[in-house]
């Protein structure tokens, strides 16, 4: 595996007009001790970035149109050949921002759907009015032609409705659909009594297997549930069939489940170098190292590419290079990013026959 910078979060902001319950970054409207960066600073991260490499670069928050330059920092990276997305949590989407999302020439936008009416979704995003502002968007970004993807996040709570968020999600013409399991990181951590549990975290990625072998018109995934990548492989070959993955053209390639520093990684307003959205641990600041140092060289991002340091199961498993387990979920409910993926029930072969031989013996 090469391990270059293919997808790159960048927080613009950590204000958010919205307090989801889910929140990484805990956005609340005014965030004290983490202030936005300037459009000059920005400027010189693009440069630094664009002169190592040139990756999906997503702009986000926090809400990123809370800035009244994002779109000059969106047209900088377009010129320095960056393929610039937006991620947006929607409210305050209008036909003036799709004008400017199109000019600065951004490639995709992202957009959140957590229920398939307004009362899941507003009571998910702490938000009257939430599900009502999503659909406004999509139906601009439809009338401009601008192409989106939809991520939903799920908990117990929502759960039950992930057949019909895939259903409306498609009828709304998204180019994509993102199912993620929550990692309780920042405003997360409150909601760890709902995380959904790993019998039934299988059930549902089983499901999504079963939905994704027969889609031909939207382009799905699982995020952040890397054994996905072991349940493709294990059914399929019960069912005997190749699984071709279908992949967006600006995305990582889903070439492995967990791509933590190996090919994304998060840059946070402060200037933070994180292995990705859910992980609290910083690898350097890009306003004192350059990029190409932090990713080279930064000892948290060596320790994730060296499958060989992973513990456990995870240690000994079979499919570490096309998994690797969820090192932000180890690392928050263990405190050890290298143990094995707390949600995974899967016992590997050498771990088997380890047991079977002693039960022989
Ligand atoms: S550690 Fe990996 S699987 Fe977990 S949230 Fe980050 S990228 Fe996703
Ligand atoms: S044990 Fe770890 S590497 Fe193996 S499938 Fe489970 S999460 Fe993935």
């Amino acid at each position: 595996m090469e391990f270059e910078p293919k997808w790159i979060a960048w927080e613009t902001t950590r204000r958010c007009n919205l307090s989801c319950v889910h929140c990484r970054s805990s956005s609340e409207l005014e965030i004290q001790g983490h202030p936005d960066f300037t459009l000059d600073q920005a400027k010189t991260i693009i440069d630094d970035i664009a002169s190592y490499a040139s990756p999906v670069l997503v702009l986000s928050g926090g809400e990123p149109l809370l800035r009244p330059d994002i779109f000059d920092i969106a047209r900088y990276g377009t010129d320095q050949g960056l393929r610039m997305c937006l991620a947006t949590n929607g409210t305050l989407v209008t036909e003036e921002i799709c004008h400017q999302i199109k000019e600065a020439q951004i490639k995709m936008v992202s957009l959140s759907l957590d229920g398939a009416n307004a009362a899941t979704h507003d009571n998910f995003r702490n938000q009257p009015g939430a599900f009502a502002g999503t659909m406004r968007a999509i139906e601009l970004f439809n009338r401009h032609q601008i192409p989106f993807l939809v991520n939903s996040s799920f908990t117990v709570r929502n759960k039950d409705e992930i057949p019909q968020i895939f259903q409306l999600v498609k009828e709304l013409g998204a180019v994509a659909w993102y199912m993620f399991m929550i990692v309780p990181t920042g405003r997360g951590e409150d909601v760890v009594d709902e995380l959904i549990p790993e019998s039934l975290y299988n059930e549902i990625l089983e499901w999504h297997y079963r939905v994704e072998k027969e889609e031909t018109k939207i382009l799905m995934r699982p995020t952040c549930a890397p054994h996905y990548y072991r349940i493709v492989r294990q059914k399929a070959k019960e069912d005997g069939e190749r699984f071709t993955r279908r992949n967006l053209n600006f995305s990582t390639g889903g070439s492995k489940g967990c791509l933590a520093g190996q090919l994304i990684c998060l840059i946070d307003v402060d200037g933070e170098v994180l292995p990705c959205s859910y992980f609290p641990k910083s690898a350097g600041n890009i306003n004192q190292v350059p990029f190409k140092k932090i990713w080279e060289e930064s000892e948290l991002f060596l320790q994730l590419r060296d499958f060989s340091s992973y513990k456990d199961n995870c240690g000994r498993c079979e499919y570490v290079n096309v998994c690797g387990g969820c090192r932000a979920r180890a690392y928050a409910m263990t405190g050890d990013y290298l143990a094995q993926e707390p949600f995974c029930s899967y016992q590997p072969a050498t771990r088997r026959h380890l047991s079977q031989t002693s039960q022989h013996s």
